[in-house]
């Protein structure tokens, strides 16, 4: 299959790695600039790379793999090369204006999004099996044609990742909980320890950090660029999560305030008991 990936940073380029793999897979990238396509290629990560979207007039599927706020401009320049029986899909963390938007350009498009990532950008970060045992999110909807929605999954399966399909808006309230939220209560995690006042506390704070706070800070320590746009593209369902985790915060402070230890406690047990329905 002739396969087109525009925009080779972390996850376009993972995608190209993996889908190279297969003998029957041709990759062609597309990037904004002239040095990652001559990267793409010395790397051996894609087989042909131009920042001219024409390479991909001949493409049987193309993924969009750029920032959410560049799929609708690239798609719109990219239509009129393709022959309608080209597949689109994209990669993109927020489905449901991507999917409505894409949906009325290219009636041939199935909404995707593989929940693999790390804090890490561009084709620099870009890795081998990075979706292996990886949720692939697919959003179709009732006009998604079947033959490319089964396109699209059996080369996510190819990739060792586990296919779902669910509506655009439940993808966007569910990732809001487990993704975009998680960004933003990290980030003000950085943030309110950097209110410090005292500059030597602060700086054995900075010391003294260690596998907890590595943990509870990398989301929020990510590519600026992708949680904002997630903010931005996903504003309603993240401001649902934001409002309840406020009041989950409000009501841990008013424990600590009122020296509810028993109180505190059970949420605490209560916690430790549902932590593995989300994760092993
Ligand atoms: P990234 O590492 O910044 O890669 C995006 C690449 O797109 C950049 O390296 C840039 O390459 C290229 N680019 C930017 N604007 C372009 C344009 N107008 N035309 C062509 N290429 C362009 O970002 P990413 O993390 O891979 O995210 C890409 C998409 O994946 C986003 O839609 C995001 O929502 C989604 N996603 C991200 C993650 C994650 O954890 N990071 C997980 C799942 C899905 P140049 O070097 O050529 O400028």
């Amino acid at each position: 299959m002739k396969i087109g990936i525009i925009g080779l940073g972390l996850i376009g380029g993972s995608l190209a790695l993996d889908l190279r793999k297969s003998s029957q897979n041709i990759i062609f990238g597309v990037s904004r600039r002239w040095e990652t396509c001559q990267q793409a290629i010395a790397r051996g990560v894609v087989d042909q790379a131009s920042p001219d979207l024409k390479l991909l007039a001949d493409a049987d599927l193309v993924f969009l793999c750029t920032p959410l706020g560049a799929i609708e401009s690239t798609a719109r320049e990219l239509i009129p090369y393709l022959a309608p029986t080209t597949v689109l899909t994209d990669v993109g963390s927020v489905k449901q204006p991507i999917v409505e938007m894409m949906t009325s350009l290219w009636p041939n498009f199935v909404g995707g999004h593989p929940m693999a990532g790390n804090t890490e950008s561009g084709l620099d970060a870009a890795q081998k099996d990075l979706f292996v045992d990886r949720a692939y999110v697919l959003t179709p909807v009732e006009s998604t044609p079947q033959v490319s929605l089964q396109r699209v999954g059996d080369l996510a399966r190819s990739l060792g990742s586990k296919v779902y399909q669910c509506s655009p808006v439940d993808h966007d309230q569910a990732v809001a909980w487990i993704s975009h939220l998680p960004v933003m209560v990290s980030a003000s995690l950085i943030a309110a320890c950097m209110a410090e006042v005292d500059p030597a506390v602060l700086a054995l704070a900075q010391t003294f950090a260690s596998s907890g706070f590595r943990d509870t800070s990398r989301v929020g320590g990510g590519n600026p660029e992708l949680g904002m746009m997630m903010a931005q593209y996903n504003q309603e369902a993240l401001l649902r999560s934001l409002h309840t985790y406020r009041q989950q915060l409000d009501n841990i402070i008013q424990h600590v305030e009122q020296a509810n230890w028993l109180a505190l406690e059970q949420q605490l047990q209560h916690n430790q008991q549902v932590r593995p329905r989300f994760v092993e």
